[in-house]
């Protein structure tokens, strides 16, 4: 272990000026989900000339290599995500996004040039490799999901992957450190739209009416008693309306309402039970005013819950590479969605953030447009992906 550790530590070093070079061009170059074809084919072709296996247009645009070490033994998969936002990029760095409105807001363009540079270091270790490693390039994480597609493309077969590990760059830990989390640490980020459908009619005579935006007053108060009043209270649930529109003018009753929102919950139970108690609170409240609904509840990324011997694995391989106050341990799961959690659902694996945040200029949160990162961190990120291919046992 001490001799790889030393040799993953001298291979990364030397390649960690290309993966930061890799990583500002994709920066300088973000493409939304599904809309990834250069970063792909940039991908792929640098597989290709590392002598590894590769497979394009899976699950739409996601790349999948495949590295075969010289000894028998298990198969890993390393997974990154190579999408950007629809953010326009605010950090004045000369290496920022040159499309108005897309921007590697949530620092998918270090996780793929982190899994290249880890790609690079393995190949260079074949002979020590026990089993092969499967390097997963996925689309669309920011939506609508690259990760269910590619399952259905078979990401996870021939061959059949063992155990699956994945890593999102995090402001709230320095470069040199990762943070861990057993169980569930992120949530489940569904979606709804409601109607609220009344009767118009002139603003001074309500009795002639069914007013939609009193009556949809009463849903957004009904729907948080689902959260405070009705959810067993260990288990988190956050409702947000994000969004309500109805109406025409000042003195015109609102014959309709919409409201968008999300819900956030990390207890798969808890998660299916919150479609029907909301679709009760919205039908008892318009059927009791008069009114009528429509309601529409959009499952999205299920909880991220990390296996918890993955994550053990994760938290003694952290402590090894980068020693004991390399791993922090994280209490509280984020409520945020990933959709490396479809993977979870299929084998074992788990999911650590990557510290990225040395000052002010990399303090920002993801999808910020002054989001960044100290760029230390992407040689943290392969150090700790390297080791975890090369030490696996199964
Ligand atoms: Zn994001
Ligand atoms: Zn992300």
């Amino acid at each position: 272990m001490k001799e790889i550790l030393k040799k993953v530590e001298q291979l990364t070093a030397e390649v960690e000026a290309e993966v930061i070079a890799l990583r500002r061009e994709f920066h300088q170059h973000p493409e939304l989900g599904f809309e990834e074809e250069n970063t792909g084919r940039k991908v792929a072709e640098y597989l290709e000339n590392l002598g590894i296996t590769v497979e394009t247009g899976v699950g739409r645009t996601g790349v999948v290599g495949l590295l075969a070490g010289e000894n028998p033994g298990p198969v890993i998969a390393l997974r990154a995500d190579m999408d950007a936002l629809p953010v326009t990029e605010k950090t004045g760095v000369e290496y920022a996004s040159q499309i108005p409105g897309k921007m590697h807001a949530c620092g998918h363009d270090g996780h793929t040039s982190i899994l290249l540079g880890t790609a690079k270091v393995l190949s260079q270790l074949r002979s020590e490799l026990k089993g092969s490693v499967k390097f997963i390039f996925q689309p669309a994480e920011e939506g609508p999901g690259g990760a269910l597609p590619m399952l259905e493309a078979g990401v996870l077969e021939n061959p059949h992957v063992d155990a699956i590990f994945g890593l999102h760059l995090w402001p709230d830990f320095k470069p040199g450190q990762i943070g861990l989390g057993y169980g569930a640490v992120m949530a489940a980020p569904d979606k709804f739209v409601v109607k609220i459908k009344g009767k118009g009619g002139h603003g001074s005579a309500p009795h002639e009416a069914i007013d939609s935006i009193t009556i949809a007053a009463q849903v957004i108060n009904g729907l948080q008693h689902i959260a405070s009043r009705q959810i067993i209270p260990t288990q988190p649930v956050v409702i947000t309306i994000g969004t309500i529109t109805g109406g025409y003018r000042y003195n015109i009753i609102a014959d309709e309402v919409e409201m968008t929102g999300t819900i956030r919950t990390l207890n798969p139970e808890v998660r299916t039970e919150i479609p029907q108690r909301m679709e009760e609170i919205i039908k008892g409240i318009t059927s009791g005013f008069g009114a009528e609904y429509e309601f529409e509840y959009i499952k999205m990324y299920p909880p991220l819950v990390n296996h918890q011997e993955m994550a053990e694995y994760v938290e003694n391989i952290g402590r090894q590479v980068l020693g004991s106050e390399g791993v922090q341990l994280i209490k509280d799961p984020v409520m945020g969605g990933e959709d490396f959690a479809y993977y979870l659902e299929q084998i074992p694996g788990a999911f650590f953030r990557l510290g990225s945040n040395s000052g002010p200029e990399t303090s920002y949160p993801l999808h910020h447009p002054q989001f960044n990162i100290d760029e230390k961190a992407l040689v943290t990120g392969m150090r700790v992906l390297c080791n975890l291919a090369l030490n696996y046992k199964g």
